[in-house]
């Protein structure tokens, strides 16, 4: 994970200026990596200091995305597009977030505007990619440890550990698509159904990788 502070330049649309809804995101405009064409690859706005965005970038090692993020320098130009999307704030009586690395800005801005306790259970690559997340929001890690991304073993096992507490439900769900589905689907031993989860596929394991 790569932490990216883009501030503005004169001339540019202030970004103090402008309302960035919880859990939005900005669209990076990276021209030209593929074969010319404009490429976008979409990031958490993980907050908002003064006039600065932050974003935190995986480091998969694949794509223009975490090429660009790996790569970029101090006073770099950037181009992106946003605010885009909000995730909802919770109005059941218990909550819970499953994500991998590429939710958890998103996990972390939605705990952070809650005055409730939001658990979260997180796939990491390892020990090391711990994310620093909000006091009320305690985490479950599971690292993979060499197994690869975007599978849903890790989480699906991690369902034993959810304690649903009593009356309504609800989910945070993000990370790779199908994973994401088929968590979903999971949750459903809890009760929860379609509506009371907020299901987001971040990625695509197989979407076609890019220098
Ligand atoms: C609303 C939204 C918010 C997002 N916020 C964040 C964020 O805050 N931080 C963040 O890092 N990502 C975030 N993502 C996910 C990010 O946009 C994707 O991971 C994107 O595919 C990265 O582009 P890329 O060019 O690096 O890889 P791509 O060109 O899309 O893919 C290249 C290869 O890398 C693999 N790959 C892509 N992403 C990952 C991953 N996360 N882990 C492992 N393998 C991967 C693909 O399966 C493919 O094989 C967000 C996505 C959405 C839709």
């Amino acid at each position: 994970m790569r932490r990216i502070t883009l501030a503005s330049v004169p001339g540019a649309t202030s970004i103090a200026a402008q309302r960035w809804p919880v859990g939005c995101d900005i669209a990076i405009v990276l021209t030209g990596t593929e074969e010319n064409r404009e490429v976008r690859r979409r990031y958490t706005v993980r907050s908002v200091i003064e006039d600065t965005l932050v974003v935190d970038a995986v480091l998969h090692g694949h794509g223009p995305g975490s090429t660009w993020a790996a790569g970029l320098e101090v006073d770099d130009a950037v181009t992106f597009l946003g605010p885009r999307g909000e995730i909802p704030p919770p109005t059941a009586d218990w909550v819970v977030a499953l994500t991998d690395e590429s939710g958890l800005p998103a996990v972390a801005a939605l705990a952070e505007s809650l005055e409730r306790e939001l658990p979260v259970f997180a796939e990491i690559t390892d020990d090391a990619e711990v994310y620093p997340l909000p006091p009320n929001a305690p985490v479950r890690w599971l690292p993979r440890n060499g197994q690869p991304a975007g599978s849903v073993e890790l989480l699906t096992s991690a369902l034993d550990e959810v304690r649903p507490g009593t009356g309504t439900g609800y989910a945070y769900v993000i990370g790779e698509s199908r994973a994401v589905v088929a968590l979903r689907d999971s949750l459903g031993r809890f009760g929860l159904t379609r509506s009371d989860v907020y299901a987001k596929g971040y990625w695509n394991l197989n979407s076609r990788p890019t220098r």
